[in-house]
């Protein structure tokens, strides 16, 4: 394999490097060294929210098409680069490639769809109570936004904030997750070549923790939009809140999949074991608790195993493989130990339940696809997210009781539910607590068209995606004329 290239930041529209740097390594793999990138300071988010500062007002002028076109530069040259974004996505990140490329063109229909959203950033036009006075409210950028992403989707999550960010007439500092930030990155230098002006986007890899602060403190900073972990997302908010940031935060899951008595049995299985398992479990609106009516608990149950058992787990880039590994050593010890937590508490281990070794698998992190029955809700593993290719089974004696257990949590995030009957269908969608809502197909895959986010400790704030993302990323200045 060809020596790793070192990736610079990106500030004020130069490639800038550190003193230091990190590396990323492929987790189905850690012989393959994807890329060395370079480890960013405070000082360089100092520089970032300077050079953003100083491009605001510039950007902000531009008529809102305008901005829209560079977007749709952006998506091009993705576009031109798919194949190579995905195969690279796949060794940062590890899911599959075909997950991976569909991830990338998730990425580029983004930029596209907030492209044209550049001709509409719509307001309010409304009749006066009061004669000859003509009033209307338009949508202001903010100013300096700061962008927080994790590594579970590093490039679809980077763009459904920077997409709405950038064509809203704002101006940005994106500090990628350590773990993938070459997709991040990816989008940073297809913005270089579309000839986005310097200063509007700015982009500093490095660790969380040092640079978390530095970018909540910039003085420029106006707004911080975070994804990721409740811990860090949680702190971020205090700090963001002394200064009166706008925030927006998108934070764990542990969302359930109700599946009842007259569920289409094999369309059920398949859709709770891709939610559950497919990018290994690894994404906020992934499945990790089924909650299942008694009267087609076991026969579920059976078929659950059965299809889980099948599961090809390996290197993503292989054809034929569904799993890839767990994204580092620390989150496959998160996986093993909530393995262990679940055999103490009383769950009982139908499948799965040990790291793959032998082979390929000995320098990647392969954990088994899992399933346990018999969970109560108040294990740990049916109240804590785990992250990973763990699902906890629950007994439900009827419908009201499976609502009743899947709103028993602190998250809310995305839910699903496997039923014929609409007047059921229907309940669940009001009363589920929980921002997406599925019917009859998995809890995971969203689209970029429609609000995203959810509820309760999950997230905070307005949500992400669709005509709703305008509402974190702008302000309404409000017009009264007389004439
Ligand atoms: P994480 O550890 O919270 O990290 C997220 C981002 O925050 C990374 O860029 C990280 O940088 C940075 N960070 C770390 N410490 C920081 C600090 N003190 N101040 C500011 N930023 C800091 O989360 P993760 O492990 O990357 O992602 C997994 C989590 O994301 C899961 O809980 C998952 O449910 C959640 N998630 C939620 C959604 C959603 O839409 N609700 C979507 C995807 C993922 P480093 O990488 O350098 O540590």
């Amino acid at each position: 394999m060809s020596e790793a290239k070192t990736y610079s930041n990106y500030i004020n529209g130069e490639w800038v490097t550190a003193g230091r740097t990190f590396e990323v390594r492929n987790p189905a793999d850690t012989d393959d060294l994807v890329a060395v990138f370079s480890k960013g300071s405070p000082g360089d988010i100092a520089n970032a929210a300077a050079a953003a500062q100083e491009a605001f007002a510039g950007w902000a002028a531009l008529p809102g098409p305008a901005r829209g076109k560079y977007l749709f530069k952006i998506a091009d040259i993705l576009e031109s680069r798919l194949d190579q974004l995905g195969e690279e996505m796949t060794r940062e990140e590890g899911k599959t490639l075909p997950e991976a490329k569909g991830e990338t063109m998730r990425s580029i229909n983004i930029f596209r769809y907030f492209g044209s959203e550049g001709s509409r950033i719509p307001g309010h036009m409304v009749p006066s109570e009061r004669d000859r006075v003509f009033m209307y409210a338009f949508r202001k950028p903010l100013g300096v936004v700061g962008l927080i992403t994790p590594w579970n989707f590093p490039s679809a999550i980077p763009a459904w904030k920077l997409a709405p960010a950038m064509v809203a007439g704002n101006t940005v500092i994106m500090k990628p997750a350590s773990a993938s930030p070459l997709s991040a990155w990816r989008i940073i230098e297809a913005c270089h070549e579309a000839g986005v002006p310097k200063g509007v986007v700015n982009f500093v890899a490095g660790s969380g923790g040092e640079l978390g602060d530095a970018l909540v403190n910039a003085a420029p900073l106006k707004a911080v939009s975070f994804t990721g972990s409740c811990e860090i997302g949680n702190q971020l908010h205090e700090k963001a809140s002394k200064r009166r940031l706008r925030i927006q935060l998108e934070m764990g899951g542990k969302n359930p999949t109700i599946v009842l008595n007259d569920a289409i049995l094999g369309k059920a299985v398949g859709n709770t074991v891709n939610a559950a398992f497919f990018s290994t479990g690894q994404k906020c609106t992934a499945t990790s608790r089924v909650i299942v009516e008694d009267g087609i608990y076991d026969e579920f149950v059976a078929a659950l195993i059965e299809a889980t058992r099948k599961l090809k787990v390996g290197n993503g880039l292989e054809a034929g493989v569904q799993i890839g590994p767990a994204i580092d050593q620390a989150q496959l010890e998160t996986d093993l130990g909530y393995i262990e937590v679940a055999r103490n508490e009383g769950a009982q281990l139908e499948c799965g339940g040990n790291r793959l070794t032998g082979g390929g698998y000995d320098k990647g992190y392969f954990v088994e696809p899992t399933v346990f029955t018999g969970v109560t809700e108040n294990m740990r593993i049916a109240q804590e997210e785990v992250f990973g290719p763990v699902l906890a089974v629950m007994r439900a004696k009827d419908y009201d009781d499976a609502i009743r257990i899947a709103n028993n949590i602190a998250f809310g995030l995305s839910a699903s539910i496997q039923t014929q009957d609409v007047s059921r269908i229907l309940e669940y969608a009001s009363q589920i607590e929980a921002g997406l809502v599925t019917v009859n197909l998995p809890s995971a895959g969203v689209e970029y068209q429609l609000p995203f986010g959810g509820t309760k400790e999950s997230s905070f704030g307005p949500k992400e995606q669709g005509p709703a993302a305008l509402d974190f990323y702008t302000d309404y200045k409000t017009v009264y004329l007389g004439y």
